[in-house]
């Protein structure tokens, strides 16, 4: 199957806006993530946040604004929450899906090997960084691997937000929401990630957004 490979900074349509397809059917998680859980999550969640963000933008100056746009402009801004939170949690879960694949995990491809290495030591230390990250947000949230200054680098966010400097190019983002999970994996947020981390993550879609 080819995927389509999608960055945050690349997303320029305009709505009003649509789920993107899904770059593998429902259940090619599984048994790591249940074909229940990604469909709830991408049917329900995610659509969610399609429609409501459709809703919120309707005849409003950012009804011609694409994703990234509206989600810059709109960021930390109490009375434009509504709009930010849908319209980053679309992005968000846009990201999420290609940063996991079925039969991931594994040795990361050699064009971000020797970075991982660089910045973290080794690959299993960038996983325990991420899976740290996730064990220490508190509530909902995301996860990221970053590039900055041509570094890598793992950050945590929560509810809506994501990496919100310029200077932070997302490479691969993991959802702590407990919807995420909580089907699967019930309160067991860390055993959750660490399965994602050695089962589905998508090292070749990091990759690809080095460049
Ligand atoms: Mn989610």
């Amino acid at each position: 199957m080819t995927m389509a490979i999608t960055t945050l900074s690349s997303m320029a349509a305009v709505g009003p806006h649509v789920l993107p397809p899904l770059p593998y059917v429902e259940g090619a998680l599984s048994p790591f993530i249940s074909a229940r859980t990604v469909g709830l999550h991408r049917d329900q969640h995610h659509q969610g946040y399609v429609d409501a963000l459709n809703k919120a933008v309707v005849g409003t100056p950012y009804a011609d604004l694409s994703l990234q746009q509206i989600v810059s402009t709109t960021a930390y801004q109490a009375e434009h929450a509504t709009v930010f939170n849908n319209a980053a949690q679309v992005l968000n879960h846009n990201f999420y899906w290609q940063s996991l694949r079925p039969q991931g995990g594994g040795e990361p491809p050699a064009s971000i090997k020797p970075l991982i290495e660089a910045c973290f030591g080794n690959v299993a230390a960038c996983k325990a960084a991420l899976a740290a990250a996730a064990a220490k947000r508190f509530g909902s949230g995301w996860v990221w691997l970053v590039l900055e200054a041509g570094e890598l680098k793992v950050l945590d966010t929560g509810n809506a937000h994501g990496p919100s400097s310029p200077s932070q190019r997302p490479l691969l983002a993991i959802d702590v929401w407990e919807h995420a999970y909580y089907l699967d994996y019930q309160n067991r947020r860390a055993e959750h990630v660490t399965v994602l981390l050695d089962k589905l993550i998508n090292w070749g879609f990091a990759a690809d957004n080095l460049r």
